[in-house]
């Protein structure tokens, strides 16, 4: 069952470990837990609704609460003190594209509000309803997560838009395929999402950001079906795909997605370097990456997030043979953590890994081994669930995002 008040699963639980919390109480001072409401209190605020009933519709009010709010750090507060704001006033599950469209003609006839919501993951409050005089339908894409068809000759998918993290690769998987889009919120985040948001993954560094992903497909607007087909490339004006990408719903319901895959590759490793100060390590991973090196992720830690991820990564014995093994090779305090991996057939992966090391070596990068690499791998996307464990402690966290030329950085 999904939290109704935080991240993931309630069966998934992420604990801080002790030595954590001490290395965060010597870093930013001792937490100050805050008191939980209940599900009970929150649901007793949530107001009558003001929709007229529809078979599509449920005006249940669990289901509006877990329709409210995405997943910043405002809401994540929202969620816990129970101040939620505004709930929708009802939460339709369609399961085709044409109840989309009975449910989009129906808005539009009683001048509704409708918020598409994928996964909820939006760190942006796109589908947090705001307080207005006219009624708020959210329309969850959840039911519509399956593969549609695939071409094999293109390498195309056409997906349900529902469709999250998981669904999307183990469908694909069971072909031989996979998309290779993994932001970090891959277990709950959905196609639509990552096309209206325009989402970057973990490896965008080998198949690409949404932008390139993304083929084309069907949107359901107020005005009828716009559908985007999926040309490799064209010289007759702008490219329509563009519109939606980042368009975070506002012009439609996306209710089919295609999307360029890949056969699987035949192996994938993950790598970490130590580099011995912020100002070597990012000459070193701008001189990488501009090399053009091909590696599927490059991930560059400052010196507090190295020594951050180092403290909560557990293992404390192991971690302090590996702190003496980097200062006898000249990583000391203010080191940074690189983390690479190559994915692709075992010769390319070969020859990309001694490419990497040799060109990291010449900056002063202190290879580890595999450890950290596969450490990082298995954790991936149970990153997210430590939130629990560290509000536990009475610390809160956020994450953003920004992007700049190298030259700025
Ligand atoms: C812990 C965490 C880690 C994250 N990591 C990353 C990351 O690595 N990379 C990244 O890019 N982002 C990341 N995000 C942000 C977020 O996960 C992405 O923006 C994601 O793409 C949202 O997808 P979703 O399915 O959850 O969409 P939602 O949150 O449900 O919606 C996002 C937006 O898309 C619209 N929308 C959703 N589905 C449709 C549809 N079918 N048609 C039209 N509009 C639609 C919504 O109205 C809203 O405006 C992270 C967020 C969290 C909380």
């Amino acid at each position: 069952m999904r939290r109704w008040n935080g991240w993931g699963d309630e069966a998934t639980v992420v604990e801080l470990p002790s030595h954590g919390e001490a290395f965060l109480a010597e870093l930013i001072g001792p937490g100050q837990t805050l008191a939980d409401a209940s599900l009970a209190q929150v649901l007793a605020k949530v107001p009558a609704s003001r929709l007229p009933a529809h078979p599509l519709i449920s005006q249940d009010a669990e289901a509006r609460l877990r329709h409210a709010r995405g997943q910043s750090l405002a809401d994540w507060l929202a969620m816990r003190s129970g101040e939620f704001g505004v709930f929708p006033d009802g939460v339709a599950f369609p399961e085709s594209a044409a109840q989309i469209r009975q449910l989009l003609a129906w808005a539009s006839q009683q001048d509704l509000i409708v918020i598409p919501y994928g996964g909820g993951t939006s760190v942006a409050g796109h589908i947090n309803p705001q307080a207005s005089d006219k009624p708020v339908l959210t329309l969850s894409l959840e039911r519509m997560g399956k593969l549609i068809e695939v071409d094999d000759d293109s390498l195309i998918a056409t997906f349900g838009p529902g469709a999250n993290g998981p669904q999307v690769e183990s469908q694909l998987r069971a072909r031989g395929y996979t998309l290779g889009h993994f932001p970090q919120s891959w277990e709950l985040s959905t196609l639509g999402g990552w096309v209206a948001s325009r989402s970057s993954g973990q490896q965008s560094l080998r198949y690409g950001r949404i932008e390139q992903l993304f083929a084309g497909g069907k949107v359901e607007t107020f005005a009828g079906t716009l559908a985007i087909p999926s040309f490799p490339a064209s010289a007759a004006g702008p490219d329509l795909r563009e519109l939606l990408m980042g368009s975070e719903g506002r012009f439609g319901i996306i209710s089919e997605v295609k999307v360029r895959i890949s056969r699987l590759a035949e192996q994938e490793h993950f790598y970490a370097v130590f580099m011995p100060n912020w100002q070597q390590a990012l000459a070193g991973i701008r001189r990488l990456a501009q090399a053009r090196v091909p590696l599927s992720m490059l991930r560059l830690a400052n010196a507090s997030e190295t020594r951050t991820q180092l403290a909560l990564a557990g293992h404390p014995q192991q971690i302090a043979w590996l702190e003496k093994y980097l200062a006898l090779r000249g990583a000391r305090d203010g080191k940074c953590m690189l983390t690479f991996g190559v994915t692709g057939s075992r010769t390319q992966n070969g020859a990309s890994l001694k490419q990497a090391k040799r060109l990291l070596k010449g900056f002063g990068g202190v290879f580890s081994g595999t450890l950290l690499g596969k450490k990082w791998a298995e954790n991936r996307f149970r990153f997210p669930y430590l939130r629990h464990g560290l509000w536990s402690a009475g610390y809160a966290v956020d994450t953003l995002e920004t992007a700049t030329d190298w030259s700025n950085v």
